[in-house]
């Protein structure tokens, strides 16, 4: 790539939640190898963000390599409606295995945002099909769960799209997050806002979707398991469908395969997506039990009423199977807590710093909330300077490396941290 290549993605391209008039830089890579990125001039930058939750194996893996390459030889795509092939039938059967106990009906598509339209539309329909008119759907504030039209709906009202799309969205409703931290002690007045709004609606809600433990791009807020169990029990109590958004959190990110596990339930329907494919394509999944299936199934439509182009893409599929087998015969629980040890021993004490609100770890997640917004273009240029990729947004510093990281790899990133606070 060359300058002119630059100056015509700036003026032609657009990039995720930029401005086509006043572009921010986009950095050329022209590889990807380990854990890190490497630039059109050779120069190679440590990962730190896993291109968003996703390269949980890093770059070019041989392992994945293969399985891709063997796909592509068979077939690279072909239709869903009607038809079913191995890589399907392989993914699903670890997927079903895997995931929570009664997780068992699995609905594959194309990203993490379809899977959230998909889980809405599945609780939609559940109670359609039982001859209730629930349309409403609670939520936590401070979520994120993708930018379509129905999972903006669910996001946080202020820190999102809501106001951009007032009139077109669903009005949902939205309760306080928790307050209480993953390693406070509880404090079971967390859950009054979800009590009393229950007592009142619970007639009128279809389901409850949240992202379990760590709320993501809402502010990378870690919160106590035993709200999670609650939200399980309350659901339970008024007979609601519990949807856990796992895309960001599924595959091991906080030190459990799915942080649902910290709580230890199981939702009605989960979500999966990002590191699915070990991040290298395009690829989500909507899991469901039996029970929300077959009354789906029973009901009018006679169907679940959803069927995208590349539904289950072989090529997509065959690498979430391999991506997934490597996961599981890798060491991960021991990899995650030490890379969650070192992220502790290294980012906790930039906490004293004055510029510094709070650091948070979590499995192989480290956060450093400052006390106002951070300048993104401003600070990725010193951290590129400096050899390592990581993407600030609001007042968050924040990285959740390939799990492939070494030891020396990671400090380079917290030592530039330090440095850049410095
Ligand atoms: N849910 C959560 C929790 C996410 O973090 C994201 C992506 N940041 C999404 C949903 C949407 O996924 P995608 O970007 O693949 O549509």
């Amino acid at each position: 790539m060359d300058s002119s290549d630059i100056a015509f993605d700036a003026k032609h391209i657009w990039h995720p939640y930029t401005s086509m008039s006043q572009p921010i830089p986009a950095y050329p890579i022209k590889a990807a190898q380990g854990a890190e990125l490497i630039m059109a001039d050779g120069k190679k930058l440590v990962d730190g963000m896993s291109s968003w939750w996703a390269a949980i194996h890093g770059y070019n893996h041989p392992k994945l390599n293969l399985a891709t390459a063997n796909q592509l030889e068979k077939m690279s795509h072909v239709m869903f409606g009607g038809i079913t092939h191995p890589p399907a039938v392989n993914l699903c059967k670890q997927l079903v295995a895997i995931t929570p106990e009664p997780l068992e009906c699995v609905f594959l598509a194309d990203s993490g945002s379809v899977a959230v339209e998909v889980a809405l539309k599945m609780a939609l329909q559940y109670w359609q099909a039982r001859g209730e008119k629930r349309q409403r759907i609670l939520t936590l504030r401070h979520g994120y769960h993708g930018d379509t039209f129905g999972a903006m709906a669910v996001c946080d009202p202020d820190n999102s799209m809501h106001g951009l799309y007032k009139g077109y969205l669903p009005p949902h409703i939205f309760i306080d997050a928790p307050k209480c931290r993953f390693n406070d002690e509880w404090d079971k007045s967390d859950l009054l806002p979800l009590e009393q709004q229950l007592a009142e609606n619970n007639h009128e809600i279809a389901a409850i979707i949240l992202e379990p433990i760590v709320q993501g791009a809402g502010g990378m807020r870690f919160y106590h398991p035993q709200y999670l169990k609650g939200v399980r029990d309350l659901c339970n109590q008024y007979n609601l469908l519990l949807i856990a958004d796992e895309i960001a959190t599924g595959f091991g990110r906080t030190g459990k395969l799915f942080a649902c596990h910290h709580a230890d339930i199981a939702p009605d329907i989960m979500c999966l997506g990002k590191a699915l494919t070990g991040g290298y394509m395009t690829l989500s999944a909507t899991i469901t039990t039996r029970h929300v299936a077959e009354t789906i199934s029973n009901g009018e439509a006679g169907c679940f009423m959803h069927g995208p182009t590349f539904m289950a893409n072989p090529l997509a599929c065959a690498v979430a199977d391999a991506s997934i087998t490597l996961l599981l015969n890798s060491p991960w629980q021991q990899t995650i807590a030490n890379i969650e040890q070192q992220l502790i021993s290294e980012l906790m004490p930039l906490a004293n710093y004055a510029s510094v609100q709070d650091v948070r770890v979590l499995g192989a997640i480290g956060v450093i909330e400052m006390k106002q917004p951070v300048d993104t273009a401003a600070l990725q240029k010193v951290f590129v300077a400096n050899g390592v990729w990581i993407r600030p947004f609001g007042k968050l510093i924040y990285v959740m490396p390939p799990y492939i990281i070494t030891p020396e790899q990671l400090s380079k990133i917290t030592q530039t941290i330090k440095k850049v606070l410095s």
